[in-house]
């Protein structure tokens, strides 16, 4: 099944898919899934509530091949509020989106996208766990797998390398909207090509995508480049009472943005995504937190380590998840108390 990919001069384009021998997830388990979807009519996705470029990309690229096979397709996330980020806008193939309401209660087949937990899939939840089959495709470590078949690795650096797999075991065309798609997961998991997590498989699979004829600069602006004016007032504030506390974990540096923080300057939740980056670069801080108050008034805690600190087993502590250098909880505490216990678990993991 070789992929159609031609490069900007509309030549073939060399293709090498998949993520090699090191993969994790046997054939057995996506010849499972190659034969649920091809028993499927209707064929539900999701991804993980409030979502990022991964999370959405990976979703919207499968979409796009099961559409091409002539699957009713519904794609949604299970917000409250369900709106697709300001900042993902840009991403082809949202009329395949419907809202948690319009999602079936017990589907057929369903397929969850970037999500450790059935937690993460909020309001969906539900129709997952009444879904007939449920396959979970994901690269979170903590993920122990909590559907009827497991895709799986860890070692990925984004779903949407996993997402690619699927894309070319399905027979799938790689054209420049699912290029898009999965291109926009990737740079957003491994920090625009900067952490750890980017290995050659990484850049081979930029290249393939790239060779579609992306537009990686629009790409680029559209997820880091831009922001309503609002915003530069919320990061005043929130830069205002940056803290830098000295601990048993080599410095902690934190702020926080309330939701009345944000109303004066009219700006959305998913707005503040990118405040993390900014605080993490503090030198003398091993550890990084932000917390932002979504629009129900819960605290949405963002936290980043430098390595040395393992943040997946702090927020793992509080109820949440993630990777080693990069995850995240709910807190339904107050600023003060929230912090008081996020200091308590970095310390038994110090
Ligand atoms: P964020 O700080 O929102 O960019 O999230 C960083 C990582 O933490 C995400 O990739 C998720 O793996 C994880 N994460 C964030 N929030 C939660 C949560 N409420 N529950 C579990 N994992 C989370
Ligand atoms: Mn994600
Ligand atoms: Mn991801």
């Amino acid at each position: 099944m070789t992929p159609d990919v031609r490069d900007r001069a509309g030549r073939p384009a060399r293709v090498e898919a998949g993520q090699g021998d090191d993969c994790p997830i046997p054939a057995t388990s996506w010849d499972r899934a190659l034969h649920l979807i091809g028993q499927a009519d209707e064929v539900a996705l999701a991804c993980h509530v409030t979502p990022d470029g991964d999370a959405l990309g990976s979703m919207l690229a499968v979409a796009f091949v099961l559409r091409s096979m002539g699957k009713r397709v519904v794609a949604s996330f299970g917000d409250r509020q369900f709106a697709v980020p300001r900042l993902l806008r840009f991403l082809p193939g949202q009329d395949m989106l419907v809202p948690p309401e319009a999602y079936p209660a017990a589907p057929e087949l369903m397929i969850v996208f970037d999500s450790s937990t059935f937690e993460r899939l909020g309001l969906l939840g539900t129709n997952a766990a009444m879904a007939r089959e449920l396959v979970v495709v994901d690269h979170h470590p903590s993920n122990a797998g909590f559907g009827t078949l497991s895709l799986i690795d860890a070692q990925a650096a984004a779903t949407a390398m996993l997402a690619e797999q699927l894309v070319y075991r399905l027979g799938g065309r790689l054209d420049r909207d699912i290029a898009t798609c999965l291109y926009a997961g990737l740079v957003t998991d491994t920090g625009s090509f900067r952490y750890s997590s980017t290995t050659p498989a990484v850049h081979q699979m930029a290249a393939r995508l790239v060779a579609t004829g992306l537009r990686t600069d629009e790409i680029a602006r559209e997820l880091w480049d831009r922001s309503p004016f609002g915003y530069l007032k919320v990061l005043a504030g929130a830069l205002e009472r940056v803290t830098l506390e000295h601990g048993p974990a080599g410095g902690l540096v934190w702020t926080y943005v309330t939701r009345v923080d944000r109303a004066a300057h009219g700006l959305p939740y998913s707005e503040l995504e990118g405040l993390i980056d900014i605080v993490r670069r503090t030198d003398e801080a091993e550890v990084a937190v932000v917390l932002k108050e979504d629009d129900q008034g819960d605290w949405q805690v963002s936290t980043r380590s430098k390595g040395t600190v393992d943040v997946a087993a702090v927020c793992a502590a509080l109820g949440g998840g993630g990777h080693h250098k990069a995850a995240g909880y709910t807190s339904h505490d107050t600023v003060e108390e929230t912090m008081a216990k996020f200091r308590h678990e970095l310390r038994k993991v110090s």
